[in-house]
């Protein structure tokens, strides 16, 4: 093994990889690694979870690439720390992560004697504190912090890592196996992977058609961004040519990143310390009847089916199944985060944990916790001709389909009151 390893993880590619272009740059012989890290695979119950059959494909094309070059991708199972342990080498290169846990990985594999760990910024443009507010404190709320965003970005922070200049520096190596899905506890699954592909059209036309789940209206890049299979600065070169709304979300990605990095207490509690004092129905019934579409309110049963079969929900449907859950069955905004991130292709904490708090109230930029979509307008609104809902609910209008779980008036007002009492408490 060489001294120097490239240690991928949510940055899957060999284009624009700052710890890759850094490692290559100062070093010969640089090995690219993976490691199947079982500290998260053995908390997955689902052995067909498409995630890991994602990062498997994405390991094959990589593999590839590297065997073109004349090199080689090692990949390991186990637990990162006892893998470099025996691995040994000297300089490690590898891309920050933002998770709690991933931050105490890194610390670990830093402490190992004889081992030098080199973290570099990759998959945001700003990270931690480098968008503050003037007193220097982390913004929470969004505008502002969108503002300032694109107020200090300039052509410096787009530019892309030339990795493929340095290629020579790869070792050279015979091509290797990747271990199996099977040989890892895992099976291929059925969920279908967006391809890798920027769709011009969809970006250019984003703002009109964002917020309709029939259409194919959005990028639907977000499992890419979450593995690293695409550049954030390829991306944002793009949007800032063709769409300023979309630019928006891309920095909304940013926001929650910067938000977990800055407030890690997020992961677990309320961002406002009030919305913890909610007293939660949390009806386990009424939550299997939310978890597999089965509410009686046609989106919010179309929306959590999608997720079930695709590993994808819409935004505009992920904004109106999060709120249902909390306002209108007034359950706890973890149970329904934790169904999201056993189910989502996509899944991002900083991002589901920021989509949740937000419709929950509790979060920092959150919506107002008198404001509770009604499902039955935004149907109206973003679904006009039932498309999406007839998709995911074909037995709509016949005795199969079940009543509505809870009345809406009657929803609002109970959520209306007990997000009165338990901020009241705290005040
Ligand atoms: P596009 O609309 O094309 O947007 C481009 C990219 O911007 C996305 O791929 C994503 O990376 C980012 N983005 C867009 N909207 C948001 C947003 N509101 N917050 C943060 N980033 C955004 N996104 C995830 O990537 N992972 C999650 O686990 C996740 N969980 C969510 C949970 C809830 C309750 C809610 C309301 C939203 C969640 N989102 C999450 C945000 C958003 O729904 C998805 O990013 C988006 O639907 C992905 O589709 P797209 O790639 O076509 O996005």
């Amino acid at each position: 093994m060489s001294d120097v390893v490239a240690w991928l993880r949510r940055d899957l590619r060999l284009h624009d990889n700052a710890a890759l272009y850094h490692a290559l740059r100062d070093n010969k012989d640089v090995q690219v690694i993976f490691i199947f890290d079982t500290n998260i695979l053995d908390k997955l119950d689902d052995k067909h979870d498409a995630r890991v059959a994602f990062i498997h494909d994405s390991l094959n094309i990589l593999k590839s690439e590297l065997e073109k070059t004349g090199s080689s991708l090692k990949v390991f199972h186990g637990n990162p720390v006892e893998v470099f342990k025996k691995l040994k080498p000297k300089n490690v290169y590898a891309n920050h992560d933002y998770e709690p846990y991933a931050i105490k990985r890194d610390e670990a594999v830093s402490k190992i004697p004889g081992i030098t760990l080199h973290t570099f910024k990759d998959q945001v443009i700003f990270e931690k504190k480098e968008v503050v507010k003037d007193d220097g404190t982390p913004y929470t709320v969004f505008t502002p912090y969108s503002r300032k965003w694109k107020a200090k970005l300039n052509a410096f922070y787009t530019k892309s890592y030339p990795t493929e200049n340095y290629f020579g520096n790869l070792i050279s190596a015979k091509p290797t196996t990747l271990p199996s899905l099977e040989s890892i506890g895992f099976q291929k699954s059925n969920v279908p992977f967006p391809p890798r592909l920027i769709k011009q059209d969809v970006i250019k036309k984003y703002k009109e058609q964002r917020d309709f789940p029939a259409i194919e209206g959005t990028s639907r890049l977000s499992v890419h961004l979450r593995f690293g299979t695409v550049s954030i600065r390829d991306l944002v070169r793009l949007a800032l040519k063709k769409n300023e709304t979309w630019l928006n979300e891309l920095i909304w990605r940013e926001f929650y990143q910067m938000i977990l990095s800055n407030f890690p207490h997020v992961e677990n509690t309320a961002f406002k310390p009030a919305y913890d004092m909610i007293e939660w129905r949390n009806d386990p019934a009424e939550f299997d009847k939310w978890c597999n579409g089965q509410t009686g309110y046609p989106i919010v049963d179309a929306g959590m089916r999608e997720l079930s079969a695709t590993g994808f929900m819409h935004n505009r449907v992920r904004m109106i199944t999060a709120s249902f859950l909390t306002r209108h069955l007034l359950i706890d905004w973890r149970w329904g985060e934790a169904w999201f991130a056993s189910k989502l292709l996509d899944f991002d904490l900083a991002s589901n944990n920021g989509g949740w708090q937000w419709a929950a109230g509790s979060g920092c930029d959150a919506a107002p916790y008198f404001r509770v979509f009604n499902p039955t307008t935004q149907a109206e609104k973003f679904d006009p001709k039932n498309t999406y809902i007839k998709k995911w609910v074909p037995e709509l209008g016949t005795s199969k389909y079940p009543a509505p779980i809870v009345e809406h008036k009657f929803a609002r007002e109970r959520v209306l009151n007990a997000y009165k009492t338990a901020l009241a408490t705290k005040a």
